[in-house]
């Protein structure tokens, strides 16, 4: 017999494992959360330093290429995304960053009721597990652990005096009430190793007999029958299932994969699914429109002396690490200092600039090994006003769809100037006097004496993702036509189907993405049980 679910969770991410877990808590609710990737059993997902290597992991990855952008010299960037239990959280860098609270506010004004910072700020707490303890804007009690790093790189400290003497102050804390500044970054980590949505939200959940993961299962389409959700079809182990639901299905496969799963569904821009043959269950424009992603662009130095994690990847980091309880550098998730820092374009208070040090050379996220030791800083622009979006290639969800992020496509050159400005800034930071010591040839950019058009040009040729694709499947007011999903993360026009994720966020906050899309579902999981 086809067991009975309240609730199917498509896609096991930050959102998913966090919905799954929330409202798996009511034992009289059913729950099944369907995940395409395998179960979060390889050892380098827990070791923090395992990223490095991660990031070659095809079998845990979407593994995913943009289109060719006019604007970066024609190159199509690589797109990682989780493809596990945990999704992307289980490969990322673990920098617990949450954005301004005007970001928030900016959502509620653009017609996201309930979303302002104070409707938002109690489900950041609650989902916050902080080994620092709880304050007014700090939750200590949650499942998703936020610690300061084990192990930090003399290296990453120069990084905060560097920006110091760059006139950056020290920010022991960026969620705290000041977000400007540099400082080392706390880390989604529970001693010392990750915690993934999925270690957070589903390991308190393993016992529940009401919550049922499947892993391996690539959901196809979800099903709509008179105007409401009424199921799932997906593959696992070869054989195919449609598996009907009593409430609600609720998609968290990502900025990617939610808007293409619904146009696979026949919910999209019409002529677009016609012309792949797929019916038309609901004609959404916004579904895949307003891509927004954080472009990024890295500045790299030679090092002189061999103190860099640039032979991170040896065995005996990972011997340390288990032999000696979880310490030493397996514990570090290498982007370890940061700031927010303000450009002279800032049009308000919050910082329109974020930088992530490493003490090490790297070169196309690390795929590309770099001979010798040296140090890099990512600079990014926080508030891209370039849109992008997600089209079918093909009318099968296993094939990846086209990605087009439209980097540096606004129409007056705002974005490409900011670029332009981070990495002026950067390089900045990295020549102050604190860096003196450890500062060798210059690699990336090779020449010291760029002007803005060297620097434009440098960017077009090397700026890269820093891994943030979010706004495809955005939230808006009833009267907004581009919406597709209401300030309840309910689908329009369709009943019993809500979409929790990255792809919600009207527009990106200024800050890495892994906490503002737990807190979008902790607050969906509220929504949901009529809270
Ligand atoms: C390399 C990298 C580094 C990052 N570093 C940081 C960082 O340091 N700090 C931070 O805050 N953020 C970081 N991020 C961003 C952050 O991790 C993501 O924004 C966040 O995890 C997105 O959550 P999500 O739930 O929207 O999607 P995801 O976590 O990507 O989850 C989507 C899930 O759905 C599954 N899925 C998709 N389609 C289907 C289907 N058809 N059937 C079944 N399952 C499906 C996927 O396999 C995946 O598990 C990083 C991201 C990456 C990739």
């Amino acid at each position: 017999m086809t067991p009975v679910y309240d609730y199917i969770v498509i896609g096991a991410g930050s959102a998913g494992c966090a919905l799954a877990g929330r409202l798996s808590e009511d034992p009289a609710v059913r729950v099944l959360l369907l995940e395409a990737g395998p179960r979060d059993r390889h050892p380098l997902i827990h070791m923090p330093a395992g990223l490095a290597k991660l990031v070659r992991r095809r079998e845990l990855n979407w593994d995913y290429l943009t289109a060719p952008q006019a604007a970066l010299d024609g190159r199509a960037l690589w797109w990682p995304r989780g493809r596990v239990l945990g999704g992307s959280s289980a490969i990322n860098a673990m920098c617990y960053t949450r954005g301004a609270p005007g970001d928030y506010d900016a959502w509620a004004a653009a017609g996201a009721a309930g979303w302002s910072w104070r409707e938002v700020l109690p489900y950041f707490r609650r989902a916050e597990g902080n080994a620092r303890g709880a304050d007014a804007l700090h939750g200590a009690d949650g499942p998703l652990s936020v610690s300061d790093l084990r192990h930090v790189n003399p290296l990453s400290q120069v990084f905060v005096e560097a920006a110091g003497q760059a006139g950056l102050p020290a920010n022991p804390d960026f969620n705290g009430p000041e977000q400007y500044g540099a400082g080392l970054y706390q880390v989604t980590q529970r001693d010392g190793a990750r915690c993934s949505a999925a270690t957070a939200y589903l390991r308190p959940a393993r016992g529940r007999p009401n919550l049922t993961v499947v892993t391996g299962a690539l959901v196809n389409r979800i099903t709509v029958r008179d105007g409401r959700a009424d199921g799932v079809v997906y593959n696992a182990g070869g054989q195919p299932f449609h598996q009907p639901v009593q409430r609600e299905v609720l998609l968290c496969g990502g900025a990617v994969n939610s808007p293409q799963l619904l146009m696979l569904s026949g919910i999209g821009p019409a002529d677009a699914l016609r012309r792949l043959g797929i019916g038309v269950v609901q004609d959404l424009q916004g579904v895949g429109a307003d891509l927004q992603d954080h472009l990024d662009i890295c500045t790299l130095y030679a090092c002189t002396e061999r103190i860099t994690y640039d032979r991170i990847g040896d065995l005996g980091v990972a011997w340390n690490y288990y032999l000696r309880g979880r310490r030493g550098a397996g514990t570090s998730n290498i982007a370890e200092a940061g700031g927010f820092d303000r450009s002279e374009f800032a049009p308000d208070e919050r910082p329109d600039i974020q930088y992530h040090f490493v003490p090490a050379l790297l070169d196309d996220h690390g795929r590309h090994r770099l001979p010798g030791d040296g140090f890099t800083l990512h600079a990014c622009y926080l508030r891209p006003r370039s849109r992008g979006r997600i089209r079918l290639a093909t009318a099968r969800a296993g094939d990846p769809p086209l990605i087009e992020p439209g980097y540096l496509s606004d129409p007056d050159g705002f974005d490409l100037r900011m670029m332009v400005a981070c990495a002026r800034r950067a390089r900045d930071i990295l020549r102050r006097p604190a860096f003196d010591r450890w500062r060798g040839a210059p690699i990336f950019p090779a020449r010291e004496d760029l002007d803005d058009a060297g620097l434009e040009a440098f960017v077009r040729a090397k700026a890269e993702t820093i891994y943030h694709p979010a706004g495809t499947c955005r939230m808006g007011a009833a009267d907004d036509a581009g919406a597709v999903v209401d300030p309840e993360l309910r689908v329009r026009g369709i009943e019993g189907l809500r979409v929790v994720d990255a792809s919600v966020m009207p527009s990106l906050p200024g800050g890495n993405t892994n906490a503002p899309v737990i807190m979008i579902a902790e607050r969906a999981a509220d929504l949901i049980r009529g809270l």
